[in-house]
């Protein structure tokens, strides 16, 4: 993540993509409640969701409030650990860091009759 310390070569340059955006672990949607509740949810154009290893995440774009303008983060040496955990190059800048993206409840709908589809084979 973006740091005053660069320890990294891979965020060298990086115009700290990963601390514009927010990404949470959600649940896999069970039924279809969920599923409608997530497409609802994927209506807005700042919010998508991922799936990683077959871990649900949302993302949702938004800047840190620890992010300077210039784009290092202020508290860098007690920065949390969620954004210790966050290492280059699986991530944002990258484009490693997802298996796939799900940009819009269209695309949520064709992710899960291609699974059903899958399943039933
Ligand atoms: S998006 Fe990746 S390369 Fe950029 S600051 Fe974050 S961890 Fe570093
Ligand atoms: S605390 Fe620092 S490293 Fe973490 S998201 Fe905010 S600016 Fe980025």
């Amino acid at each position: 993540m973006a740091g005053k310390i660069k320890s990294n070569q891979y965020c060298k340059g990086c115009p700290a993509i990963c601390c514009k955006n927010l990404a949470m672990e959600i649940g896999k949607p069970e039924n279809r409640k969920e599923v409608e509740d997530l497409k609802w949810q994927l209506q807005f154009d700042t919010v998508k969701v991922y799936i990683r290893k077959n871990r649900w995440y949302q993302l949702v774009e938004g800047r840190c409030m620890y992010l300077s303008s210039d784009n290092f983060c202020t508290i860098y040496q007690r920065r949390p650990k969620k954004c210790r955990n966050h290492n280059p190059p699986h991530c944002e800048r990258y484009g490693k860091y997802y298996n796939i993206m799900l940009d819009s409840p269209d695309d949520l709908e064709k992710y899960l009759a291609k699974k059903k589809k899958a399943e039933k084979k």
